[in-house]
């Protein structure tokens, strides 16, 4: 059975591109009628940050990505956190010594340094510590097994680092790349196991892929170049016929296309690229989030189902459902993907268009009590009967209704100046005098009845004045369907702004 993993580190909010990794792991998953794995990848002790584990926990909640196995839901691997499973990685690490395929390592960080600041001044590519530093440097395949011996047992710190073997080529199939091919020059003798006792992301992250019984590794680009690292473990461990197929998918660009996005494009531009709005623990900045903008957790998770992949039709608007049934990597492009926030306005319109009423009269009412505004769900099924086609966000509506609360003390210059002329000024207070005869039902399809009926006995062409009358009653040029916005004013209202622009 298929078997994925989304394996986030908690050092701050999830963004965009983690989002949308653990939502391929999950169409992916249900589509194959496999399981979705959430672990925790935490070794890293000084990059932990308060919260951020329940932040990824609320996030995936919220897109309706469900996991069934991890830390809070438990299962036949548990625990699902790292640092909850220490121990378990040393055993791996010792193994790869005995079998001389690791070796211990106790070089003082300003060794290191040294060797780095060395090997830069002789302009070398990349420093690194190789089949060919490693003889200079202090390690159990420099010392005598006697040295090593003596050190180890006098407490020195040491790292347990892989050993790389030169001139070799590591390939693997990858779902999105193809075949990849690495040569062994360009990765290092790769730490596994830190001076802590904590093991490296390296060494846990295939521990645990191997013993979760993981099937598909589907993870963002900016892993592609630790693969190669990860097949040769597999192969030292000796689990290459079980080892995870690879899919790395492409990068997220910021909304320009240059670059990729980083967590500093949420402050720069201004709009969410994370879930879920976030405070820094230390700083206490608040960065944006799409649940606090108002974005429906179905249209942001189908926003970002499309960054990097497409159905190979015109379609656009896919259900949760059906992105699990059409989802395939065949079709995942290997580009990066523009994170074009304006699409995401788009994909909320639609989906807002596609919600019951009801729905965002809920949703509305604590908006319009916040602004002092208390309206019968009468009103609000008006209102929301007026704008919800016309905006790309509920909270939208609050700001595009607020003229209905207002009577309007400016006109559009631009508007008066062409529409506001005579012949406008005669039909507006005719329709005045009308509506102060009128006694029937003031819906919006009597209202207009009245209108044509006192334009034809005054002869003036209704499309001649409705630019007029708008002006009159908004203060603006254009806006939604003026009956409506007349039958919501009420006849009262309308009458007293008819006369109030005619003064
Ligand atoms: N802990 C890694 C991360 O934060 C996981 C990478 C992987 O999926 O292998 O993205």
């Amino acid at each position: 059975p298929v078997r994925v993993r989304f394996a986030p580190s908690p050092t701050g909010p999830l963004h965009a591109g983690g989002v949308r990794t653990a939502l391929y792991n999950y169409l992916f998953a249900r589509q194959q009628g496999g399981q979705m794995l959430l672990r925790i990848e935490d070794t890293d002790q000084n990059r932990f940050v308060p919260g951020a584990e329940a932040y990824i926990l609320e996030a995936l909640e919220w897109l309706g990505i469900e996991i069934d196995e991890g830390p809070k839901q438990g299962g036949p691997h548990a625990p699902y956190r790292q640092s909850e499973r220490k121990e378990m990685y040393r055993e791996y690490a010792d193994r790869l010594i005995t079998e001389g395929k690791a070796y211990y390592a106790f070089d003082t960080p300003e060794q290191l340094d040294d060797m780095r600041k060395r090997l830069e001044a002789a302009k070398v590519a990349a420093a690194q510590y190789n089949a060919i530093t490693r003889m200079e440097m202090t390690n159990s395949l420099t010392l005598s097994q006697e040295e090593t011996a003596a050190r180890l047992e006098s407490g020195d710190a040491y790292v347990i680092r892989m050993k790389i073997m030169p001139k070799e080529d590591i390939r693997f199939n990858d779902l999105i790349r193809g075949w990849v091919v690495v040569h062994s020059s360009q990765i290092d003798d790769k730490v596994l196991l830190k001076s802590d006792g904590m093991p490296t992301y390296h060494l846990a992250n295939i521990v645990d892929d191997h013993l979760m019984g993981i099937t598909h590794v589907i993870r963002g680009e900016e892993w592609l170049p630790s693969a190669p690292l990860h097949v040769l473990l597999y192969r030292y461990l000796g689990w290459e016929s079980t080892m995870p197929q690879f899919a790395h998918l492409p990068l997220l660009l910021k909304p320009d296309g240059n670059g990729k996005l980083s967590k500093r494009d949420a402050d720069l531009g201004g709009f969410p690229i994370f879930p879920l709005e976030w405070t820094d623990p230390v700083s206490g900045e608040k960065a944006k989030g799409f649940r606090e903008e108002g974005y429906l957790p179905d249209a942001t998770a189908n926003f970002l189902a499309l960054l990097g992949w497409n159905a190979g039709t015109e379609q656009e608007i896919f259900s949760m459902e059906q992105l699990i049934s059409l989802f395939s990597f065949d079709r995942v492009h290997k580009a990066g993907a523009r994170f074009d926030i304006q699409k995401g306005n788009w994909f909320n319109q639609q989906y807002l268009k596609m919600l019951d009423d009801a729905e965002v009269i809920q949703t509305l009412k604590p908006l319009y009590l916040a602004k002092e505004i208390v309206l019968s769900d009468e009103q609000l099924a008006q209102i929301v009967h007026l704008l919800k086609d016309r905006v790309h966000f509920v909270k939208e509506i609050v700001t595009e209704s607020l003229f209905l609360f207002d009577a309007p003390d400016t006109y559009d210059p631009d508007v008066a100046l062409k529409k506001w002329n005579e012949e406008a000024i005669n039909a507006i207070s005719g329709l005045k005098d009308a509506l102060n005869g009128f006694s029937g039902d003031f819906m919006a399809h009597d209202i207009k009845e009245l209108i044509f009926a006192t334009m034809e006995s005054l002869g003036i062409k209704m499309g001649k004045i409705m630019q007029a009358l708008r002006l009159a009653l908004t203060g603006a040029g254009v806006g939604p369907d003026l009956m409506i916005i007349m039958e919501i004013l009420g006849k009262k209202e309308v009458i007293m702004r008819l006369e109030n622009a005619l003064n």
